[in-house]
């Protein structure tokens, strides 16, 4: 069996509420809807959150290397331009 513990940071104990962006009634931050008009609010995860970095870094990232590379061709051609003349 494996225990999670959740530790619980001392000092700051913030209310776990959320406002309606509908009618900007308090909820508690666990519920998925409003309590006062039925909201329903989106369902962002630690995961999904997490998961949505990780693919931001990913592409830029690769975005990064793509740029790299036409950077590299660029003077690849240059030197062959300056090798043929
Ligand atoms: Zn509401």
């Amino acid at each position: 069996m494996t225990t999670i513990r959740y530790k619980r940071k001392r000092g700051r104990e913030e209310a776990p509420v959320k406002v309606c962006p509908s009618c900007y009634v308090y909820n508690m931050a666990a519920v998925r809807m409003c309590h006062d008009c039925g909201h329903e609010f989106p369902r962002v995860t630690k995961a999904a959150r997490q998961e949505g970095e990780a693919a931001l870094k990913r592409w830029t990232e690769a975005e990064m290397e793509r740029q790299a590379d036409r950077e590299m061709l660029a003077a690849l051609e240059v030197v062959a331009a300056e090798g043929v003349e």
